[in-house]
């Protein structure tokens, strides 16, 4: 008898599985059908449990989606290959030439970018706003807007998207509420409060060791089959698709996103009320001296604290830049952009992750270049590595 390994495989690949607690990873950028009957209808149609394409939908995608369902209460989710992809075919689903929409003038760097520079090339208009100003948003809308777009905890001052009222402002206009909810995964559920479409880049806290780049976009089965249209869906045309590889790890790391959202909250709170107390302006929803803390008290779930991001404006730029150094030095965490990684990572927002805002925008948004952006760690003991951050204080001669 010879030895034919693809028999074998064949005869138990049917269900995939080999009882392993971890699903099993996709492999495949295609797959069989036992007729072409069968073949197209998938083509016409999606058919559970059949699949097609890996562009398109791929078993270990699917798992990652339905975790990521149940954790934003959608009906149905789309994973992509980044947070900026998640946004781009958001948005080109819901807009077209001529189209407008509204968009938080507090917003990271890329997708003020995407909004501003990329856009228009399109014919798509983005009318930035100030999101706790409803009248100004309601000055904003006219007869072709169809979204409007804010980060429920924005980068990188903290401020607090009011869901439900924003919610209500574009029910009333027949248009969508798009939330990125990056920073907050598990603190706050924007579909809960009325919003139609949830993105996360998972980049960040849900994934949580900085080793990959991806994204998704939760909502309702209609939005996310129209994504994935054969014909016309943006994600299925554009092609941001995940790797299957890359998927099944951040589900794995998706199984501790509680907890460790839960230490990163606790550890920030601490950081931020250290900084307060040495006379810092300190930007954190956790706070009571923050603008919209009874706001954010009221629509966030409980059990989960305010998020591990904080901001502190040390005065400017050279200070900044002298004390993230030290920080460093010292091993509070990393100079780095990103967030949600288990060690601290700082930045300096000004010259970095919103350096694509012009810096007369930067003004107008209060963003001063003496801030430092700041993801707090999982940091075991938070008192002792606050005690790093004062000696560097010290030795630059700030307290
Ligand atoms: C990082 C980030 C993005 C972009 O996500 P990528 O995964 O880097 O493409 C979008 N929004 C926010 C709030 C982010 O922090």
């Amino acid at each position: 008898m010879g030895f034919d390994p693809s028999s074998k495989i064949q005869d138990r690949l049917v269900f995939g599985e080999f009882g392993g607690v971890n699903p099993s990873i996709t492999d495949s950028s295609t797959y069989t059908f036992l007729s072409p009957d069968t073949m197209k209808e998938v083509f016409e149609h999606e058919i559970e449990g059949c699949f097609l394409y890996s562009r398109h939908w791929n078993p270990t995608n699917k798992y990652l989606s339905a975790a990521l369902a149940e954790l934003e209460s959608s009906e149905s989710t789309l994973v992509t290959a980044s947070g900026m992809s998640a946004i781009s075919s958001t948005v080109l689903q819901i807009c077209s030439a001529g189209d407008e929409m509204i968009s938080s003038r507090t917003i990271y760097g890329g997708t003020y970018a995407l909004f501003k520079n990329f856009l228009p090339r399109f014919g798509i208009k983005v009318r930035f706003v100030n999101m706790s100003d409803t009248n100004a948003i309601k000055k904003a809308l006219s007869k072709r807007t169809r979204l409007i777009f804010c980060e429920s905890i924005s980068n990188p001052l903290m401020e607090i998207a009011d869901v439900p009222q924003l919610s209500k402002i574009a029910d009333q206009h027949g248009i969508k509420l798009v939330v990125d909810n990056t920073f907050s995964p598990m603190i706050i559920s924007p579909l809960r409060l009325g919003a139609d479409v949830v993105i996360h880049s998972l980049t960040k806290f849900i994934n949580g060791t900085s080793d990959c780049v991806a994204g998704c976009i939760c909502s309702n089965d209609e939005f996310i089959n129209e994504l994935t249209d054969i014909n016309g869906g943006a994600s299925m045309l554009l092609g941001p698709v995940l790797d299957s590889y890359r998927a099944a790890g951040i589900l794995k790391n998706l199984h501790s996103l509680h907890i460790r959202i839960q230490k990163h909250s606790k550890n920030a709170l601490y950081v931020s009320k250290q900084f307060e107390k040495l006379d810092f302006k300190v930007f954190y929803p956790g706070l009571p001296s923050h603008g919209q803390h009874d706001l954010i008290k009221e629509i966030m779930n409980p059990g989960f604290g305010f998020g591990g991001m904080l901001a502190v404006d040390v005065g400017n730029k050279e200070i900044a830049d002298n004390l993230m150094t030290k920080m460093q030095e010292e091993k509070v965490g990393y100079l780095a952009v990103s967030l949600g990684y288990f060690k601290t990572l700082f930045t300096s927002p000004s010259s970095s992750t919103a350096s694509e805002i012009p810096k007369n925008e930067q003004e107008k948004l209060g963003l001063s270049d003496g801030l430092i952006r700041i993801s707090v760690g999982l940091d075991n003991d938070i008192k002792r590595s606050f005690k790093r951050i004062i000696r560097c204080l010290k030795s630059l001669d700030l307290v």
